[in-house]
């Protein structure tokens, strides 16, 4: 029986069966060998020079390690097989972008190569233009960069004032105009740039190569992390560009450039997974072989919550993020059965999970920063000194929040594109589930908490989606168009959102292991209590930022009504925290290392040579 393709952001009003989900546990073994290759690459190929590229010593240093990683194959993964790539499955796409992530600098500079800066050729591309320059980038003798931001125009892309004017006889477009930020754009020898076509309203996106003469690049920004990726201004200043480089068509732009951010975001969700187990594997090595007070402070409780919370947190949003590109994946097979093109089907797949890509996005690199500084605390002093290297990964993470769109803006993105689903386009049925609240409102009065296998867990999930629904309800009768603009309450509901998605990912996933009867049983018992400890806590969340969002607009009987229903959608998941925790990071120590993946974390050549 085929796996039920669910519409984007479906999650909130119906249930799902854990055997339409992916699990990473069902990683193949070419995917794993795909993942350990990329991994070893990291290990020898960048590691010993990263050092050199955070310091900037040689300007071709990050150009040649993207080159060898060209010739391994690694730049062309989204690109199809007629053009020298290897057209990736999506998931699998995410997977590399997990095992790029312990490259740190690097990492981003490839990430901008295969997804940015080439997936506008890849989705929308003519077959010229896709002759002329995938190849190239497939092996990475051409390198890409993507350039949206301007000094004014930084989340408020469309606003760019960079203009495109047809020349007299009509054979360019010439360019001027100033972009920001440019990851790659120090060496890069194409250039995706949006700008405006004389008094457009909306952007268009054109192939610009530094061949053409007119570009200026601003020195390399000096940065808080991942300083050895390169990142400058680009000046156009009367660059011609040939009229056959328009990308699409005129006006196109800005629905292209949020088409490629939908992808940009899962992925670095995926890497920022892959950023947090080395971060926690270096936590669990460090904490086993500290010693303080006689003792491995790996023993210490305190020491034994960062590990345990940190496990969670990865645990849970794998669990959500590959869930996600699995379903990209069987959108994408949907619409090839149904006659759409291979790469336009990819596009429009990841377009239909667009809610799911901003929550995580944000979740992934929220766990990373927790990580991140987890660790650096459990190194104490010598997280702080460079010679271990954990301030490295410190730092580098910190972008994660800003870039592909900050978190604030994927927050509210997150929330908009749900109503415009549910109240635009209709996609999404939230209003009958909305009617049936009361109902089952007054139920919970009498009714236990959920029994049966995973009968708890259920209703515990099902209750989060509840509070979403009550809230959006509530605060939208309130507020009507207005409440776009109430942001406060917006984020605490795409906070909602977000628990809710990854909470019942987590619970799907165990239910599915559990089924499928073939995992270690100490190390599903060990999954499960991470499960728990994630459920546990996200309950209590839900419950903070529902409570925030009824006082910030209800009162009187309504803000009663609301709290009372609060209190009953959000009932505690009983369970003791402090002992699952010491399971969890007791095993984990018991392992060495990060236990729960099928490839190696293990990436000690990562400490600083001091
Ligand atoms: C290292 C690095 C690499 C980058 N690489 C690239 C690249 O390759 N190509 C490219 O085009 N861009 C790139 N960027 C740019 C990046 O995408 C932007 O920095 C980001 O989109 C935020 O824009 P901004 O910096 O102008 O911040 P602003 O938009 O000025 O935002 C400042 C703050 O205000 C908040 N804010 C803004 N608008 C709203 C709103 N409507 N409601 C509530 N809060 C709001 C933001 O969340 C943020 O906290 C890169 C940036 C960095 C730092």
């Amino acid at each position: 029986m085929k796996n039920y393709i669910p519409k984007g952001g479906e999650f909130i009003i119906r249930s799902a069966d854990a055997k339409d989900i992916f699990i990473p546990e069902e990683w193949n073994e070419e995917q794993i060998m795909m993942a350990e290759t990329v991994i070893d690459f990291m290990v020898q190929e960048i590691h010993p020079i990263l050092d050199d590229l955070d310091a900037m010593k040689d300007p071709n240093l990050m150009p040649d390690a993207l080159e060898k990683a060209g010739q391994m194959g690694f730049s062309g993964i989204s690109i199809p097989e007629e053009y020298g790539g290897l057209d990736l499955d999506f998931n699998t796409g995410l997977l590399f972008g997990e095992a790029v992530a312990p490259g740190f600098c690097f990492a981003t500079t490839i990430g901008a190569q295969t997804s940015i800066g080439s997936l506008p050729i890849v989705f929308y591309g003519t077959e010229a233009q896709q002759q002329k320059y995938l190849p190239g980038i497939a092996d990475a003798s051409l390198k890409a960069s993507y350039c949206l931001t301007e000094p004014s125009a930084g989340s408020d892309a469309n606003s760019g004032k960079t203009k495109a004017v047809l020349s007299k006889d009509g054979k360019y477009y010439i360019l001027n105009g100033q972009k920001m930020w440019i990851t790659n754009g120090g060496f890069a020898d194409i250039f995706i740039v949006f700008a405006k076509i004389e008094e457009d309203k909306n952007l268009s996106a054109f192939i610009v190569e530094k061949d053409f003469g007119g570009i200026e690049l601003g020195a390399e920004e000096k940065k808080l992390g991942i300083k050895g990726s390169s990142t400058v201004q680009v000046f156009f200043n009367d660059c011609p560009v040939p009229v056959e480089n328009l990308l699409s068509e005129r006006g196109d732009g800005f629905k292209m450039a949020l088409n490629i951010l939908n992808t940009g975001r899962i992925k670095l969700a995926a890497g920022a997974i892959g950023g947090s187990k080395v971060s926690l594997d270096q936590g669990i090595k460090y904490a086993i072989k500290r010693e303080q007070f006689g003792k491995s402070i790996g023993t210490f409780g305190a020491i034994q919550y960062k590990l345990a919370e940190m496990a969670t947190r990865i645990f849970a949003s794998e669990s959500a993020i590959y869930r996600v590109g699995k379903a990209i994946d069987n959108k994408c097979d949907q619409l090839v059965e149904s006659g759409t093109a291979k790469q336009e089907a990819k596009m429009l797949g990841v377009r239909e999970y667009a809610i799911e890509c901003a929550i995580m996005k944000v979740h992934g690199s929220e766990v990373l920063d927790y990580c991140v500084d987890e660790t650096l605390q459990i190194f104490g002093g010598m997280g702080y000194s460079v010679e271990t290297g954990v301030e490295r990964g410190y730092r580098d993470a910190r972008i994660t929040r800003i870039y592909e769109g900050t978190n604030e803006i994927n927050r509210m993105l997150s929330v908009g594109e749900l109503f415009r689903k549910a109240f635009k386009t209709k996609e999404l049925d939230i209003v009958s589930p909305v009617k049936k609240l009361p109902f089952y409102l007054f139920k919970q009065i009498f009714a236990g908490n959920g029994s049966g296998a995973f009968g708890k867990e259920t209703k515990s999930v099902y209750n989060l989606k509840q509070v979403f629904l009550m809230l959006a309800a509530a605060a939208g009768k309130k507020f009507h168009l207005k409440l776009i603009d109430e942001q406060e309450i917006i984020l605490n509901l795409s906070d909602i959102l977000a628990e809710s998605f990854v909470a019942q990912s987590v619970w799907l996933r165990i239910e599915k292991l559990k089924k499928a009867g073939n995992s270690d049983p100490k190390e599903l018992e060990i999954k499960e209590k991470m499960a728990q400890v994630y459920l546990y806590q996200a309950v209590q969340r839900v419950n903070a930022v529902a409570k925030e969002a009824i006082d910030s607009f209800a009162e009187g009987g309504q803000r009663r009504m609301l709290l009372w229903s609060l209190k009953k959608l959000t009932r505690p998941y009983q369970v003791n925290p402090k002992e699952l925790r010491r399971d969890i990071a007791n095993y984990m120590m018991a392992q060495g290392g990060f236990p729960f993946t099928q490839f190696k974390v293990d990436v000690e050549s990562v400490l600083a040579t001091v």
